[in-house]
Parts: C-alpha cells; sequence; structure tokens
C-alpha cells in the first residue's frame, strides 16, 4: 500500500459524500495503491450511516467509529494507527482541504522530505477569531519548537509512516508532529495549498483552542528540550532561586547589622524564605522528573537517540 488518506469526521454529514468523490477522482489519476481511512469521531448527525453506505460498494474505504467524540487528535491517531500506506496524508473531513493537492504533497515526499506539512496560504476561515490567533500562534510555536513553518494548523500534510510510528499524540497534538519529528531528525518542509470556505455543517471550535495550543505548546516545547534531562532545566531554575534568596539574605543581614534595620520588619526576608523554598522544590522536582524520565524510557525500552542506518550490524 503506497498512501493512506486518515479522515477525521465529526458531524460532517453533508459533506463526507462529497469529499469521498473528490478524494476517489484524485487518488485514481494518480495511479498508485491506495486507502482511505475516514474516522467517525462519535458523530450523531448520521455521518455514520453515509460512511457505512459508502464502504460497501468501496473495499479501498476503511471506517473507524469512536464510541463517543473523543477529538480531532484522538480520531487522527486512530486513524494513523490502522493506515498501511508508507505514506500517510491527514487531511479535514469538511472539504476546507483540496484533494488535488494530495500528488503535489507526493512529490515533495518523494523529493526525499519526510514530513510536507500545508500551507492555506490563502486562508479562506474569519479573521478575528482565527487568522489573528493562528498567525499569533504560528510565530510562537516556530519560536519555540525551532522548525519553522507559516501553518501548523493545517491538517493536511504528508507523512512518512516510521515518522508517525515513533509518536503518540495526545491532547491538541496533531498540530506538533512536525516539530516533534524534526526531534527526531525527520526533514520537515511546507507546501502551499489551496484551502475553502467551509460550505456545509460548522467549524467544532471557538477562540478558546488558543489557550488550549498554547498549554500544548509548553508540553512540546518540554518534551522536545528536556524529556531525557529534566534536571537540568528544573535544577537551573532552582539554583538561580536558590542564590536570588542568599541573595536577599544576606541584604537582610547586611541592613540588620550596618543600618539597624530589625529583620522582622523587612519584606526582604519574607522574599528570602520564599525563594530558598523554591529553590529547594525546583531541584526537587527535578529528582523527580529525572526518576519519570527513567520510567518512561526503560520501562518501554524506548532509546533516547533514533539510528537513521546500520552497515554490517544485524
Ligand atoms: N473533528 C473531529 N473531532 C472533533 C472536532 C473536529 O473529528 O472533535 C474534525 C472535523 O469533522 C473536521 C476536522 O476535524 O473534519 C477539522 O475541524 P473543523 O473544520 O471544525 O476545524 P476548523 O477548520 O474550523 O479549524
Ligand atoms: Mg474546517
Amino acid at each position: 500500500m503506497e498512501v493512506s488518506i486518515v479522515v477525521p469526521l465529526y458531524n460532517e454529514r453533508d459533506n463526507v459524500e462529497a469529499l469521498y468523490s473528490a478524494l476517489k477522482s484524485a487518488l485514481e489519476a494518480m495511479h498508485c495503491s491506495y486507502e482511505i481511512v475516514m474516522v467517525d469521531d462519535g458523530s450523531s448527525d448520521g455521518s455514520y450511516s453515509v460512511l457505512s453506505r459508502l464502504a460497501a460498494d468501496d473495499a479501498c474505504l476503511k471506517i473507524i467509529r469512536l464510541r463517543r467524540n473523543f477529538g480531532q487528535t484522538a480520531a487522527m491517531s486512530a486513524g494513523f494507527d490502522c493506515a498501511q500506506g508508507d505514506i500517510i496524508i491527514p487531511m479535514d473531513g469538511d472539504l476546507q482541504n483540496d484533494p488535488a493537492d494530495i500528488p503535489r504533497l507526493l512529490d515533495k515526499i518523494h523529493e526525499g522530505y519526510d514530513v510536507v506539512s500545508g500551507w492555506r496560504r490563502d486562508r479562506k476561515d474569519t479573521v478575528v477569531t482565527r487568522k489573528i490567533p493562528s498567525m499569533l500562534a504560528n510565530a510562537l510555536i516556530s519560536r519555540l519548537t525551532g522548525v519553522h513553518l507559516h501553518d501548523y494548523g493545517c491538517t493536511l500534510k504528508a507523512y512518512r509512516r516510521e515518522v508517525l510510528d515513533g509518536i503518540n499524540l495526545y491532547g491538541e497534538m496533531h498540530r506538533f508532529v512536525p516539530a516533534l519529528a524534526s526531534q527526531f531528525g525527520a526533514r520537515v518542509t511546507e507546501l502551499p495549498v489551496n484551502h475553502f470556505p467551509r460550505l456545509h455543517g460548522v467549524s467544532k471550535y471557538g477562540i478558546s483552542r488558543t489557550l488550549r495550543v498554547i498549554l500544548d505548546l509548553m508540553t512540546v516545547k518540554f518534551l522536545m528540550a528536556y524529556s531525557t534531562k529534566p534536571i537540568q532545566l528544573f535544577g537551573k531554575w532552582g539554583v538561580y532561586t536558590i542564590l536570588a534568596g542568599i541573595g536577599t539574605g544576606s541584604m537582610t543581614l547586611y541592613m540588620k547589622l550596618f543600618e539597624h534595620f530589625s529583620m522582622n520588619r523587612n519584606p526582604l526576608l519574607i522574599l528570602t524564605a520564599f525563594l530558598l523554598f523554591m529553590g529547594v522544590q525546583f531541584i526537587v522536582l527535578g529528582l523527580l522528573g529525572e526518576l519519570n524520565a527513567r520510567t518512561y524510557f526503560e520501562s518501554q525500552g524506548k532509546p533516547i537517540y533514533v539510528v537513521k542506518d546500520r552497515i554490517n550490524l544485524d
């Protein structure tokens, strides 16, 4: 199997059929072996009956139905887990992505990239609740992860399957796969893709997504930078905080001895206690993190590195 298309769907009854035929004609024109995996993420609008009707006549269309609405990331993850293609292409099920872009994504993969991320250069969404928050989030993600893309949120991307095999998704994390993958040495690039306004159904997200994305960004940044060495992060903060505490403590003493400013009336004393306490907490947190990192990597036999090739080593 060369290509797997993975589509998360939540209440997209009026889009499913048109999406299926657009996908079908794009894929048939490519003359490669393919499958379409549609994941019904607990729809309550009858999307599933449309899907099962379509799948009855086409063995290339595979359907997974989740028991309840688990969210887009989980739905995509379910699709990735059973996709069999060498190249996996997720896309939205609301016809906002264009199946006609698929051959171009594949061309990029065949140039040697491991991840090709779609860039909705001319995005057809509302400006205030979508485009502006997304612009800010993209700039922040690009800066913090060091993987420079214009549009992390575009679902339409292409992955070599090895890239996805090593990555487990949580929260809203599907948008961070390129960043997580590049941490394992994947070659990542982007490609401008078409984007259309939503014609049927409603968007499943509001402005509150921005906060969720920012929180996940913190997780990803931490995982990328410190998951194998938490003490390096927390220990550093701990040492700085303790040093600051020693500084304010000395200041308090100095004021007491040479300026006759009583210690118990000096706010610096409280700051000192607070800083020393925090410093110790940070270091202990770092040590606990180290313990967790060992449980995480060793219990699963996960190495902390990724090998690309081996020669004379079987
Ligand atoms: N989706 C999903 N589960 C959810 C929310 C969304 O499977 O809980 C699907 C949805 O059906 C669509 C895709 O994820 O195919 C993107 O969602 P949406 O179009 O609402 O997001 P937007 O394009 O507005 O960012
Ligand atoms: Mg959409």
